[in-house]
């Protein structure tokens, strides 16, 4: 197998390069004692490859050709070149010289040596053969001379290569020689070594990156170590000495190895793929050709496989060095280091190729070009690897950063998502999913306490929504909420809770115009009275933009565990018991099952009412009136009665109520009217000067046909109205006390008599009940209860008695039980008594008989 220098061959074939011949006359190297011998030869080619040592030497002088430099580059040949030279010893010393070719790729050399005619001594070496025996023990083909004073000789070296014959001979004292070879020696173990550790570091970065592009980098730059030791014979000469055959494929594989990594790492380092789609089809058409050349340089012969190596050169060097400018221009910052990296390794390239052409000088700059250039660039592009680690890194911190400071946001937005849905917009109070929670945690935390929630509604939002405007109902909103917490956090019964936050919540928001409260009543230091007290201070006029503002609260409040089992119900039925607070009475309504018109049940009942109505399935019974002046039988009156086909008897207080708040109650005035006033004219016949009451309630008073009705019911049975008492409780008048007033009048103006009934259970003024066109007042039974017991119940109903008479009302006494507290009545002055003690309500046909059978009480 022959070897040649590869890196000359696509030197010779980059440059075209020519070959330099110089004729010369025969003349010896005179050589002294001095350290620097100037070496020159002469040389002949061997075109037939014929020749022996004989032949050569009886070839005549001008055959052969004078090289004075010393040093020859035949560029690729295969036939042998011989060279002579006569070592002249001009000195008075034994000298001991080494004449070398100063390149390790050689084929075949054979040394000869002369003295006179007579052959010495013949050595031949060369790197097709094992490196052992070597005449001097060095990768160079050396040949040791030892010349006596004054004594000369003549060397012939016969040199047969593969690819380029290159020529540089060098003699040199042979200490000169070996300083020299350590020197060299130690110059490429530093390049070497320096190649290694970036080789060490680029693997462990991929180690622990696993990024590929550094794994790309160290395959890349072994390339370049096998590729140097291979050409300075290092490698052959310290690892496989015994394997010449290995030494050349090395060498050869070296180049693809280089060239294939070099390529995959310029497509990674300056993303290609993402820049520049031609460069990046460019490179990997490179690719594809180094992968060839990889198996041509293990398969193919030597010459082929070399020619392969150097056109590859040629388009891995042109294309490598457009690579970084592309990238630059396309402003990737890579771009920069490769251009930068890359230039020293061509310049290297050129130096080395100018100095084998002669253009530039032999010294040690162009000597060991290479080298610097590809140190320099596998050093450079290191620095650039560190820098793409460090931006790489600075990139990722900054995205940690970033996501981090995107989580934060999102963390605050789903912080103010959650805060906006647990809480009203306006007042920002805990809202009703809030309230849900906390009263449904509370009992699940001790389900065996007891709790009320309690709710408020500002009635008259609404209104005034509509007369001040949004804006600033909403501040009075704020205002509320800001008053509400204040009270409620000096309650002792009202349940605070931390939000996570750190806010102390108690008042909740449980819909635009209502709020609500959890009271653990145990905790509850003084009977409730802080807590009615809190409640009148909400009842207060609201002060804004100097405007005091009714705000007409209700307040509900519904039992845990008797009203509800969790707080959906137990708000619902807080707001029911809402409606059992007597209007404009600054007093809690707690739920009542009586009052829940809301449930199943009695929303059937109010249907089952409208029909009984219709039907005529209900009756009217009459109690009698009795006059404590005269002891007859003044008047009678109207309560109805519903005898339910499933539920039995049902009485008013449980159903009058719900009829009120569906309205059912128009239809059941209308037909009380009708039905007393049919009863009345059959009475009248025979009693011509009794009474009938019939009751109605608030809502009759907003029913506007109420007079007419009545009218032409009386005047169907030729009734004058006077014989008709209208009966409507204290706080249904007090409820609307202006339209109350105006419809009563109108009531008076036919010539209806007016009672007010259940008169002191509610908080009704006397100075109101002067305007109201009354004749009668009913006390209440409730202040009559213990008038025989108690002394201030008695002075209470005295004053009662002489005040209405004060105001020409007259007294009707109710629900009077016994004969007793008849008697102290008729003392006292009332004028009136009604009472199971006379009669119960009874149905018509009983009241006759008893009527009949009446006597006078007294
Ligand atoms: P009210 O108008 O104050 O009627 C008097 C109530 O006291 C009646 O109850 C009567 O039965 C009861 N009562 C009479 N004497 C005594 C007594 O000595 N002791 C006791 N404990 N109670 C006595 P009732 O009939 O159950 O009616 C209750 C309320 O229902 C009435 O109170 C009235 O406000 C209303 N009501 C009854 N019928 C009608 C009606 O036809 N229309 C309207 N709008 N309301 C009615
Ligand atoms: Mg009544
Ligand atoms: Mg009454």
């Amino acid at each position: 197998m022959n070897k040649s220098n590869s890196l000359n061959v696509f030197l010779v074939l980059l440059f075209l390069c020519g070959f330099r011949f110089s004729y010369a006359e025969t003349q010896g190297i005179s050589i002294s004692q001095s350290s620097f011998i100037q070496s020159s030869f002469q040389y002949i080619k061997d075109d037939s490859g014929t020749f022996s040592i004989k032949d050569v030497r009886s070839l005549a002088d001008n055959s052969w050709l004078e090289e004075a430099t010393g040093s020859a580059n035949f560029g690729m040949t295969t036939d042998p070149y011989w060279l002579r030279f006569k070592l002249n010893n001009i000195s008075n010393k034994n000298l001991n010289l080494v004449a070398a070719l100063d390149y390790s790729q050689l084929d075949d050399v054979v040394f000869y040596e002369f003295l006179g005619d007579v052959k010495l001594r013949e050595f031949a070496t060369g790197d097709t053969k094992p490196f052992y025996p070597r005449d001097v023990d060095h990768p160079i083909m050396s040949f040791h001379v030892s010349l006596e004073a004054k004594q000369a000789k003549t060397i012939y070296i016969r040199v047969q290569t593969d690819g380029s014959m290159i020529l540089p001979l060098r003699i040199l004292h042979e200490n000169m020689f070996f300083v020299e070879a350590s020197k060299e020696q130690k110059l490429h173990f530093f390049y070497f070594g320096c190649l290694t550790v970036i080789i060490l570091i680029n693997l462990a970065v991929f180690l622990t990156l696993r990024e590929k592009l550094y794994l790309y980098y160290a395959v890349a730059i072994s390339g370049y170590l096998l590729f140097f030791t291979s050409i300075s014979g290092y490698s052959f000469q310290h690892l496989y000495p015994q394997h010449p055959a290995l030494h050349g494929r090395a060498l050869l594989v070296s180049m693809p190895i280089l060239a294939l990594f070099s390529v995959l790492f310029c497509r990674e380092f300056l993303q290609t793929k993402q820049h520049s789609l031609k460069l990046d089809m460019a490179l990997r058409a490179m690719l594809y050709f180094e992968i060839f050349n990889f198996f041509s340089a293990l398969f193919f012969s030597y010459n082929t496989a070399i020619m392969i190596s150097a056109i590859s050169a040629l388009f891995f060097f042109s294309l490598l060095l457009i690579a970084g400018p592309i990238s630059w221009a396309a402003g990737l910052r890579a771009g920069i280091f490769f251009t930068i990296a890359w230039t020293p390794l061509t310049i290297g390239v050129l130096a080395t190729t100018g100095r084998s052409l002669g253009f530039f000088p032999e010294n040690f700059i162009t000597q060991y070009a290479m080298q610097i250039g590809s140190g320099l660039e596998a050093f450079i592009l290191t620095l650039a690897l560190a820098d793409r680690l460090y931006h790489e890194r600075e990139d990722k911190i900054e995205a940690q950063a970033d996501s981090l400071r995107k989580e934060i946001a999102h963390h605050e937005a789903q912080n103010k998502l959650a805060e906006a849905m647990a809480h009203d917009p306006i007042t920002h109070l805990p809202n009703r999913n809030r309230f849900e929670w906390m009263v449904n945690q509370k009992i699940k935390q001790d389900p065996n306490g007891l709790y009320f929630v309690g709710v408020v509604r500002i009635t008259r939002l609404d209104e005034i929504n509509r007369t001040l405007g949004l804006t600033r109902s909403e501040r009075l909103l704020i205002y509320i909420a800001k008053k509400m917490t204040d009270l409620a956090t000096t309650q002792s019964g009202v349940h605070k809770v931390i939000d996570q936050t750190g806010k102390k919540e108690c008042v909740y928001q449980i819909s635009g115009d209502s709020f609500g409260i959890l009271i653990t009543p145990n905790t509850l230091t003084d009977n409730f009275k802080s807590l009615e007290h809190s409640l009148m201070k909400l009842c207060e006029p609201a002060v804004l933009d100097n405007l005091a503002i009714d705000l007409h609260p209700l307040f509900g409040a519904s039992v845990y565990p008797k009203h509800g089992n969790n707080a959906a119900i137990l708000i619902r039925n807080a707001h029911v018991g809402m409606k059992n607070t007597p209007h404009a009475v600054q007093k809690l309504g707690f739920y009542s099952q009586k009052y829940d018109i809301y449930s199943e049940s009695r929303l059937t009942l109010m249907s089952d009412l409208r029909e009984a109505l219709l039907h005529n399935q209900t009756e009217l019974f009459y109690q009698p009136k009795l006059s404590l002046i005269t002891g007859e039988i003044v008047g009678l009156e109207a309560l109805i009665r519903w005898n339910h086909p499933e539920r039995g008897w049902i009485f008013p207080n449980d159903f009058i109520p719900l009829a009120e708040e569906t309205g059912v109650i128009t239809l059941l005035t209308r037909w009380a009217f009708e039905q007393g006033i049919k009863d009345l004219a059959a009475l009248l016949n025979d009693y011509p000067k009794l009474g009938v009451s019939i009751n109605i309630s608030a809502r009759d008073l907003a029913f506007g046909d109420l007079n007419n009705l009545i009218e032409t019911t009386l005047k169907q049975y030729h009734i004058d109205t006077t014989f008709l008492t209208v009966e409507l409780t204290e706080t249904a008048v007090m409820e609307d006390p202006n339209s109350g007033l105006l419809i009563l009048k109108s009531l008076s103006d036919i010539g209806l008599k007016i009672s007010i009934d259940d008169f002191g259970s509610g908080y009704s003024s006397l100075s109101y009940l002067k305007k109201l066109p009354a004749s009668e007042i009913k006390l209440d039974r409730s202040l009559l209860i213990d008038i025989c017991t108690s002394k201030s119940s008695k002075v209470i109903v005295e004053t009662a008695i002489n005040m209405a008479h004060g105001l020409g009302y007259k007294l009707v006494a109710e629900g009077i039980e016994d004969k007793e507290s008849a008697l102290l009545l008729k003392e006292m002055g009332c004028d009136m008594l009604q009472g199971y003690w006379l009669c119960h309500p009874l149905p018509l046909d009983e009241l006759k008989v008893w009527l009949r059978s009446y006597k006078n009480i007294f």
